[in-house]
């Protein structure tokens, strides 16, 4: 979630094309709004923050 909207779409942060897995852990939960901006021009940015959300959960997954 990005915006605090209603999430209706599920966005795959390392992108399916370049082998993200539909895996909790690589997905994000945006509106429409969102999801259209992180496939636009602020994409790496979002990106860069979405992967850094990827790693916590990660290693919170891994400490359980
Ligand atoms: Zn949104």
């Amino acid at each position: 979630m990005i915006c605090g909207s209603m999430a209706t779409q599920c966005h795959h942060i390392i992108f399916r094309s370049q082998g993200g897995l539909s895996d909790l852990r690589n997905l994000a939960c945006l509106c429409t709004d969102c999801h259209y901006q992180a496939h636009g021009v602020f994409a790496k940015e979002i990106r860069r923050n979405l992967l850094k959300e990827v790693e916590e959960r990660t290693k919170r997954y891994e400490e359980n």
